[in-house]
């Protein structure tokens, strides 16, 4: 399964995604999770990225599909991916095709703004491994790490000003790509505004899983 997780921020595709990787026993790729660690790790990438990242704004379409179609190359991801945050712009979704990577389907999350600013200012991100918890709908395990042992935080553009800056990019250059993939028959959408459970069992009946 090629799979694509389409949804404006706090959507839950990070939390879809760990569900779904274990069901469908593929990979995700997360390309907010990739540039976030480089920024930790202090590389070009990281220190051009956060130009961006801070603002809300998103990263030049070459850089990033430059970083996932690397990722796409290695073993892991040839029987399968699921990919998080990308494609993000109609750019980056020609860019895949061109490469000759097909998706199979491309899930879209729906979530009103209104819930938006309300579900990231409770998000957390493990440090390490980029697993997403939240403190009221996926609270951090009793200990206060995360399941991997690495610390959990809250990230840094995940406040009101950045968070509204990411909202106006997502509906003028992200949702266009619903429209793209729907002209091939590939998209399925799923009511995202319920419970993490509820949505699961929504994700799941959606892909006949
Ligand atoms: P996310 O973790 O998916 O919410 O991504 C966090 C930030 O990373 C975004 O607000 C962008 O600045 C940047 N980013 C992640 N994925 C992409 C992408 N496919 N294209 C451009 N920028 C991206």
């Amino acid at each position: 399964m090629k799979l694509i997780l389409l949804g404006p921020p706090g959507a839950g595709k990070g939390t879809q995604a760990e569900v779904l990787t274990k069901k469908l026993g593929v990979e995700t790729i997360s390309t907010g999770v990739m540039l976030r660690a480089a920024m930790r790790e202090g590389t070009e990438l990281g220190k051009l990225a956060a130009q961006y990242i801070e603002g809300g704004k998103l990263v030049p379409d070459d850089v990033v599909v430059g970083i996932v179609k690397e990722r796409l190359s290695q073993d892991d991801c040839k029987n399968g991916f699921i990919l998080d945050g990308f494609p993000r712009t109609i750019a980056q979704a020609e860019a895949l095709n061109d490469a000759g990577v097909e998706i199979d389907k491309v899930l879209s999350l729906e979530v009103d703004d209104s819930v938006i600013v309300d579900r990231l200012s409770g998000r957390r991100e493990c440090k390490a491994c980029g697993t997403p918890y939240h403190i009221k709908n996926k609270p951090v395990p009793e200990n206060g790490k995360c399941v991997c042992g690495g610390e959990v935080i809250q990230r840094d553009d995940d406040n009101e000003e950045t968070i509204k800056n990411r909202l106006k990019v997502y509906h003028e250059q992200t949702e266009p790509i619903k429209e793209y993939y729907a002209a091939q028959g590939k998209v399925v959408s799923v009511d995202s505004e319920g419970t993490v459970e509820e949505t699961t069992a929504a994700v799941d009946k959606a892909l006949g899983l």
